[in-house]
């Protein structure tokens, strides 16, 4: 073996998976267990105490979903990655070691539908609140942090406006604010962009979409960076104090850059239970092995079907961040120099009812609620996933009635722009 650290397109296949010790089993084994028998008395102690690390339980930890951890965490570049049964679920992992009743997050406006309605509304169930503000105004990001904010979330590529954020400015003023950066790479993958490198503390992933790359499960995943000193101040509380649900053990002090994923492992979801299945965790690993070569061509695609929408008279704009004419473009080599993602959203003339014939109208595209498929999927925002929001919440969430949001697949780009065009002439007729 050379010394050179391997690159991203072994680690997508190698990663977190050595031989199975037990049976030499080249791919990783499916296991299939909820409990682990303990060598003797001593040895369950010791893994109760965090003394020695094994497997207990399987909301807690299992063999399969382990590797697939530790696959998201070389490919993300993190201390440690938890998985979990959701994306939505892994945003609430992610922020659970840091809240507490009265705490908020500084959020971006340009999120995930789904996101904006579980920050602005579920999360205060548990006392926490979220304050949204446009994360290209910089002072605003910085005026919304206040005394009781815990974290700045965001998303690499936004879903669904072809937006870019500038991680490594939200980086520096979280910094400042003595809070960790929280950035959604669910569009753009660890492939397109690294935030851990531009200075976020923790990632979020809904492996449900390209890491699976197929449509089979859901699932979702929180990688730390490690670097980030949570005994600094004492806004954290459960990972720099005594945390009383684990027996009085000071996460920080005792556990340092792994702090985070053993609060998660011990405390998240060991309460509140959301975790991710061996079997849903075999189907991502399957996918993951190719995820870069999926990203090149999504990203491929997605650039011809942009150009070809943007230059048909019966669309009004198109908001991908790879076009040349996007005001994300500078940005994108940045940001995410290797593409800007296959998500992307066009406006027709002809506004919400014209929107509905085109999507009643499409054949090779499927319309559902998903994105990140290895097919072209389509949707109307505004009817569906940014029906619960305010107009004027659909508008700064690029999703305003005339707007159509797309995802690119991998298909041949011709039969995809093919399909559009003669949806785009029926839905004019
Ligand atoms: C889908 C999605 C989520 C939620 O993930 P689920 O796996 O559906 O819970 C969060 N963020 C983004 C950007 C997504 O696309």
């Amino acid at each position: 073996m050379s010394d050179k650290a391997p690159g991203f397109d072994t680690l997508q296949i190698h990663g977190g998976a050595a031989p199975d010790s037990a049976t030499g089993a080249r791919q990783v084994p499916i296991y299939q267990t909820t409990a682990y028998v303990f060598r003797d008395a001593a040895h369950a102690a010791a893994l109760f105490n965090l003394q020695e690390i094994g497997f207990i339980y399987s909301r807690l930890t299992n063999p399969t979903v382990s590797a697939l951890a530790d696959r998201i965490n070389t490919l993300e570049g993190g201390a440690g990655t938890i998985c979990c049964s959701s994306g939505h679920a892994a945003q609430i992992m992610a922020l659970f070691p840091l809240m507490g009743p009265g705490c908020n997050v500084v959020a971006s406006t340009r999120l995930y539908g789904g996101t904006v309605t579980q920050l602005s509304n579920t999360i205060r169930r548990f006392g926490w609140s979220a304050t949204f503000v446009d994360t290209d105004d910089l002072d605003a990001v910085k005026a919304a942090c206040d005394a009781n904010t815990r974290a700045i979330f965001c998303e690499s590529i936004a879903n669904p406006g072809g937006y870019i954020s500038d991680i490594p400015a939200l980086a520096k003023i979280a910094d400042a604010a003595g809070v960790p950066l929280i950035v959604d790479n669910t569009s753009a993958t660890a492939y397109l962009c690294r935030p851990i490198e531009m200075g976020a503390t923790l990632v979020v992933n809904s492996t449900t979409k390209y890491l699976t790359g197929n449509g089979t499960v859901t699932g979702g995943s929180v990688t730390d960076s490690g670097r980030f000193d949570w005994t600094a101040s004492d806004k954290f509380p459960s990972l720099s104090q005594p945390e009383p649900a684990y027996h009085g053990l000071a996460f920080g002090p005792a556990l340092g850059p792994m702090a985070f994923t053993f609060h998660s492992i011990a405390v998240g979801l060991r309460d509140l239970g959301m975790t991710m299945n061996p079997q849903g965790a075999h189907y991502t690993l399957m996918g993951i092995e190719t995820l870069s070569l999926r990203m090149e061509k999504h990203v491929a695609n997605a650039v011809k079907v942009a150009e070809w929408l943007e230059n048909d008279p019966r669309v009004e704009f198109v908001t991908y961040a790879g076009l040349k004419s996007s005001p994300y473009h500078d940005r994108v080599a940045r940001i995410c120099p290797k593409g800007a993602g296959a998500i992307f959203t066009f406006g027709l003339k002809g506004g919400y009812d014209t929107c509905v014939k085109l999507i009643d109208n499409v054949n090779l595209f499927s319309h559902v609620a998903n994105l990140g498929d290895a097919r072209s999927l389509i949707i109307h925002s505004a009817s569906t996933t940014h029906r619960q929001l305010s107009d004027e919440q659909q508008i700064a969430a690029g999703a305003a009635p005339n707007v159509v949001r797309v995802s690119i697949g991998i298909e041949d780009a011709d039969d995809i722009i093919a399909d559009l065009d003669q949806a785009l002439a029926a839905a004019m007729a």
